[in-house]
């Protein structure tokens, strides 16, 4: 039995310490991976150490040894699955025995020379939770191996998988082909939410730790580190599961929940420790333990095990964050397209606007606030790109094509090149579109009214290059969303001047505050509740907390000072809450008067209608109001009663069934027979048969971000109203799911330009 002991185990930390000297040397990329051997085998007390690769064909290479022959490397090959070697990488997890010709899966290779030595250890050498290859260890003496000394090569293996991936390993040419980092190109088709065409960098909103940061000065403090971290995650944890404030864009209720145990979890804590007392920094220990996770989990074939897999990753990246003393969002390269799980429309907006080209999102949905945001910004973004992250690594080239909603990573040049010239074409077809600047007429004469959504100062310069007859929707809580604390009066009130200034003669619809739901901001007011969407949102907080409504009110009037102001209010469900809306704004403008300020030299009130309850009670409220303005992103969610943000249901229901469409001409009939001007401003107002077939309905005033302006107004030249009017008129009762494919098959039948219908997503 004496001969089964393990050896005293000599310290990792030291280990870790000679790799990084060893780093720092200037020796080529073979030389590099021997001196690893000889010095893992050294310190760790091994009479053998070696470093399996795997090649793009997956076979496992033998890349250098200290003890085996060296006539070897490079020439062994195994097949995943394949001796102890292929065992190891086919399970992803460590393998030791004391007798290694007695194990099962032993493969003979008498050109290693391998026979003395019966004790074996071998780990998976993991990156990003691919299989990169194996570390392996031998000794003759056949004994047991601790524990302690496989977590010992599971480190040096996490730190050996970011020296593998460097550059110049990779790029060496003893290495050429090896599959360590990845190099296939891939495309993901997911769906197309924010339109143009991006080609710039990945960047991982889910940073990988980078090799200069993976071996910790000290360790004592390290720990310290993580344990602070740990500490503010569940405290972060507790409070968004008590505040009932779950963020958008975020997890739900029941994945908070999952969180806070694994938060707690023993087995995931004390392996964060373990790593990080071997020498790791707190970063690469969260990283190693992912990629352990991430790796077992995604061989899983159970579903349930890989949703876990995301609940854990969130997990971690949370972690990460924290560490980063709560950093929000990293420094970006130039042109960067981040890729993520899903984002929330605030932390869209930290993000350096010069730099950030586009958004990849693995969820996400098209009417989603984020979307709304990519919009605003002018940038593209895709959503239910389902296992993009796992593909991409940062820094990978990438094209991202918001017009079809597809992702390319690490595109061919043959995909490049066609892209290149897809560019061009969007932008002279952008620039054809700015030659349209008059007004917008359909063939029949019929003047539509096409006015832009906005949110960000920014925005307004596309006023001019548009041709928009005015903003029909100021979305005033971006503002809010990126602020830490709530926004004065006067800072309030300077951004609504610089909108005004920025229209001149063209009016500006201000939405007051349409907070809650998926809308945060880190002062607003919260409270638990199972579903904010239906919670405490928009004009119901407004009209509950008075005080920020009625300073709102007052930035605006201010701002107006001899201009016409135009004030909407959101989410109004029954008349009595526009009643109390307007009540309050009458007070603000007598206050106003009191106290001597320059009022406006007029003022309109307007809803939102966005709940089937207000297009019910419509008649009730007509008279309280002077315009009306459908949010068709709302209304549909609660008509269909199908979540915006979930990509399951969000697009489950289509808005040109007869029912919706129902809906919608009696909202436009009410309003016209009571002369009270209506628009629509959700997103269908920028698809073009949508915008097609609400113009049919007898809408003449349509508001959507400003790239859709151009199409949109193209569209209307060439659309028959009359035509299509009367086409509709005899359908809105028809027992059809839909009136899409209809409408597609009757195309100039039913008044529809030609290109409009030819490729059935419209020009
Ligand atoms: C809507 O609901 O249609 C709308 C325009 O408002 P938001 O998208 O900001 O909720
Ligand atoms: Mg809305």
């Amino acid at each position: 039995m004496d001969d089964l002991k393990t050896p005293p185990m000599r310290d990792p930390r030291r280990l870790l310490k000679r790799m990084r000297e060893l780093m720092a040397v200037q020796e080529n990329a073979q030389a590099r991976l021997d001196h690893l051997t000889a010095m893992i085998a050294e310190e760790a007390g091994w009479d053998v150490c070696s470093i399996y690769l795997a090649r793009q064909s997956n076979a496992l290479e033998l890349c250098a040894t200290f003890g085996l022959k060296a006539e070897a490397v490079h020439h062994v090959r195994l097949q995943p699955g394949e001796g102890l070697v292929g065992l190891v990488a086919r399970r992803a997890r460590p393998l030791s025995t004391s007798n290694a010709r007695a194990h099962p899966a032993f493969s003979y290779k008498p050109e290693t020379g391998e026979e003395p030595f019966n004790t074996f250890v071998g780990v998976p050498i993991l990156r990003g939770g691919r299989m990169v290859g194996v570390l392996t260890a031998q000794t003759s003496q056949e004994r047991q191996v601790a524990t302690d000394e496989i977590e010992t090569l599971q480190t040096v293996a996490m730190v050996l998988a970011e020296i593998v991936a460097s550059g110049d390993i990779v790029d060496s040419e003893e290495m050429a082909g090896l599959d360590v980092r990845q190099s296939r190109p891939e495309r993901f088709q997911g769906g197309a939410f924010s339109g143009g065409i991006a080609r710039g960098v990945a960047v991982l909103f889910e940073p990988h730790v980078e090799s200069a940061r993976l071996i910790a000065d000290d360790p004592a403090r390290e720990e310290e580190r993580l344990d602070t971290a740990i500490s503010s995650l569940r405290i972060q944890i507790d409070e968004m599961l008590d505040s009932g404030r779950i963020p958008f864009g975020g997890p739900t209720r029941d994945v908070l929940q999952a969180y806070r145990m694994f938060a707690h979890d023993r087995g995931w804590l004390e392996r964060l420790r373990e790593a990080v007392r071997r020498g790791l920094t707190a970063e690469a220990a969260v990283e190693r333990v992912r990629n352990e996770n991430r790796a077992r989990l995604m061989k899983a074939a159970d579903p349930t095990f890989r949703e876990r897999l995301h609940d854990l990753e969130d997990l971690a990246n949370r972690l990460l964050r924290h560490l980063n003393g709560g950093a929000k969002s990293a420094e970006l390269p130039d042109n960067a397209i981040i890729i993520a799980r899903n984002i929330g429309p605030a932390e869209l907006l930290e993000f350096d606007r010069e730099k950030l080209k586009g958004i990849a999102l693995e969820e996400g949905s098209a009417q989603s606030h984020a979307a709304i945001v990519a919009k605003a910004l002018g940038i593209p973004l895709v959503g239910r790109l389902e296992g993009a992250l796992d593909q991409a690594e940062d820094g990978d080239p990438v094209i991202l094509d918001g017009e079809f909603g597809v992702l390319h990573i690490r595109p061919q040049l043959d995909v490049t090149e066609t892209y290149d010239a897809r560019i061009q074409t969007l932008s002279e077809r952008r620039l054809a579109y700015a030659e349209l600047r008059g007004p917008a007429v359909s063939a029949d004469g019929v003047r539509i009214g096409l006015h832009m959504n906005a949110g960000l100062l920014i925005e307004l310069m596309a006023l001019d290059e548009t041709g928009a007859d005015g903003v029909g929707l100021f979305r005033t809580e971006f503002q809010f969303m990126v602020a830490e604390t709530l926004p004065r009066l006067s800072a309030q009130s300077a951004v609504y001047k610089s909108v005004l200034d920025a229209a001149g003669e063209r009016p500006v619809v201000f939405r007051t505050l349409d907070l809650g739901g998926d809308k945060v901001a880190p002062f607003a007011p919260s409270t638990k509740e199972p579903n904010p969407a239906l919670g405490w949102r928009a004009i119901r907080m407004g009209l509950d907390r008075p005080g920020l409504l009625r300073y709102q009110l007052r930035s605006l009037i201010l701002a107006a000072a001899g201009r016409p102001l135009k004030v909407m209010f959101p989410m109004i469900s029954a008349p009595w809450e526009v009643r109390a809306a307007r009540d309050m704004l009458d007070r603000e403008l007598r206050h106003a008067e009191r106290a001597g300020y320059v009022m406006p030299s007029d003022v309109k009130v307007g809803i939102m209608l966005e709940t089937p309850g207000m297009a019910w009670a419509l008649e009730h409220a007509i008279d309280t109001v002077d315009f009306v303005a459908v949010g068709a992103n709302d209304l549909m969610q609660y008509f269909f009663a199908a979540d915006r943000q979930n990509s399951r249901v969000s697009d489950r229901y289509d808005v040109l069934s007869p029912a919706a469409l129902d809906l919608l001409k009696r909202v436009r009939d009410i309003c016209a027979e009571h002369d009270t001007p209506v628009s629509v401003c959700g997103e269908i107002a920028s698809k073009p048969l949508e915008a097609a077939v609400l113009i049919g309905l007898g809408y003449r005033s349509l508001s959507m971000a400003a790239p859709n302006i151009g199409p949109i107004k193209k569209l209307v030249s060439g659309l028959d109203v009359e035509k299509l009017g009367t086409w509709l008129a005899s359908r809105l009762q028809s027992p059809a799911d839909s009136l899409r494919p209809l409408l597609l098959q009757a195309g100039e039948d039913a008044g529809l330009p030609r290109e409009a219908v030819e490729n059935g997503r419209g020009i």
